[in-house]
């Protein structure tokens, strides 16, 4: 049944982390509020797992979220996509031709894959990783024999993807053009040391290169050809591509209606309003600020999408909320160590004015007597002016995440390095250091030294 008409009072557009959240908060503030979700896909999606269900660690279906998320706290679940929206009418027809009418509109359309324009990157065997689509495809070529993966782009998601195709058994190049992985998340200092643990674990890593050409032989790639000259063959029947480059905003549907939108994507304020009345806006569809220092900042990441959803939903349903902006933790898997940073690496905060002072802080994981002490390495980046905490790395070999959450709250408190250094921890012999030291505490120790000096 087509050309129905529905009316709703809130029309979501997406069901990724953005619309669930906002679903969800909404229906528990306002429960009668009238909800229609339109999403394409038949599940929403772990995105963050897809590597390791690439990995084989479990069974890719375990990335698919429950539909009933959001259609049992009584959100309408429509299986489809708004392929026209008018958005100061409200009004959005969906890809089967149905018209919705709504007070109120939520746009939540994510990012999608870039994928450079070099000449061949259209050949069939290139991928890149998000949809259910493309993490079956990569699956199934794995499983048929793939023996060589190419991995573009040495960020998170590149190097996960790498090791989950080696850990297959495959021979795999990671090629990035920046001089040295994770460029966007943590200082060279902090990521040179990890290049060789990744060739260690005998992934090919080739840096300060840029993929130039894809050869392809009947629409598959059979060699890539890069900036330094090298070549690296492919079998065109069994081997594959995969970039992992960055995202975009998936905001096509709304061009040409006066919505304001930058590079990042659509253009909000604090409380997800965008420029047309009643339409919010939330995840990675959107541009925003950095909490850090209010001017805009990248920042396509679930857990920014997320707390911004819910500020939609609060607003929404009338309450006084405000986000404050990306403060950008993060946390990836580089072979057996954790790396994780927040806020300003010292390169980005240079790039955005602000002087820095920097710290290090290393102890080992456990109390050094029990058996395989690892390595935590801590690094600070302070404001040179005021002293307050804008950045921080975390190498170590258990979690990193936990470490760099209390850097990130320091952050967000507009805490100093004095304020830090005085952090009340705990010790343990198989959970940290010995009472005598904190890797953040020594960190905050050492960058007040050098600011003392
Ligand atoms: C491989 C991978 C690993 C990642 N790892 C991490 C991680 O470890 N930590 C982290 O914080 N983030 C991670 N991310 C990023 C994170 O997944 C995204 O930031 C997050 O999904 C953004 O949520 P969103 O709801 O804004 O957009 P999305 O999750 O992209 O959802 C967008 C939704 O909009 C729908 N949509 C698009 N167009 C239309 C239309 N015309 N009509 C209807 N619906 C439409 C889509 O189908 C989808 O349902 C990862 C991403 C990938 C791809």
């Amino acid at each position: 049944m087509a050309d129905r008409k529905i009316k709703t009072e809130v029309l979501v557009i997406g069901g990724g982390p953005a619309g669930i959240t906002f679903c969800r908060t909404l229906k528990k503030l306002k429960p009668k509020t009238t909800i229609t979700m339109l999403r394409p896909e038949k599940h929403s999606m772990v995105y963050c797992a897809i590597p390791y269900a690439l990995e084989g660690l479990f069974d890719p279906s375990k990335v698919f979220k429950r539909n009933e998320l959001v259609t049992d706290v009584g959100v309408d679940l429509i299986q489809r996509a708004a392929s026209k929206v008018d958005l100061k009418a409200k009004s959005v027809v969906d890809d089967a031709g149905d018209v919705y009418t709504a007070d109120i509109l939520f746009l939540a359309t994510g990012a999608n894959n870039i994928v450079p324009p070099i000449p061949g990157s259209d050949a069939m065997n290139v991928y890149t990783v998000k949809t259910q689509r493309d993490m079956e495809a990569l699956r199934e070529k794995i499983d048929n024999g793939a023996k060589r993966a190419i991995v573009v782009g040495a960020g998170a998601i590149g190097i996960e993807q790498a090791q989950a195709y080696r850990s297959r058994g495959m021979d795999v190049c990671l090629i990035d053009m920046a001089s040295r992985v994770l460029p966007a998340m943590a200082d060279e200092d902090m990521t040179t040391p990890l290049h060789e643990t990744i060739r260690q674990q005998g992934i090919k890593l080739i840096l300060s290169s840029k993929v130039e050409r894809i050869k392809k032989t009947d629409k598959q790639a059979e060699q890539v050809v890069l900036s330094n000259g090298e070549t690296i063959n492919l079998n065109p029947t069994r081997d594959f591509i995969c970039f992992a480059v960055g995202m975009e905003p998936e905001v096509r549907l709304f061009q040409g209606q006066g919505l304001e939108m930058d590079q990042e994507g659509i253009v909000v304020d604090s409380r997800m309003r965008t420029n047309i009345p009643d339409v919010y806006a939330a995840g990675d569809c959107c541009g925003y600020i950095s909490g850090i220092d209010k001017k805009p900042i990248g920042g396509k990441l679930a857990t920014n999408a997320v707390p911004m959803a819910k500020t939609a939903a609060c607003v929404v349903a009338g309450e006084n909320m405000e986000y404050a902006g990306f403060f950008n933790g993060a946390a990836t898997c580089v072979c057996n160590l954790r790396v994780a940073s927040t806020g300003f690496t010292d390169e980005t905060a240079q790039q955005r004015g602000i002087k820095t002072v920097l710290g290090r802080g290393e102890t080992t994981t456990v109390f050094p007597m029990m058996p395989d002490p690892g390595s935590l390495q801590v690094k600070i980046v302070a404001d040179a002016d005021d002293s307050r905490i804008i950045g921080g790395q975390v190498i170590n070999v258990l979690s990193a995440a936990d470490k760099i959450d209390i850097i990130t709250l320091a952050i967000q408190q507009r805490l100093t390095l004095q304020d830090l250094s005085k952090l009340s921890y705990s010790a343990q012999p198989w959970q940290s250091y010995m009472p005598a030291r904190s890797a953040i505490v020594q960190a905050c120790e050492n960058a007040l030294n050098s600011l003392e000096s």
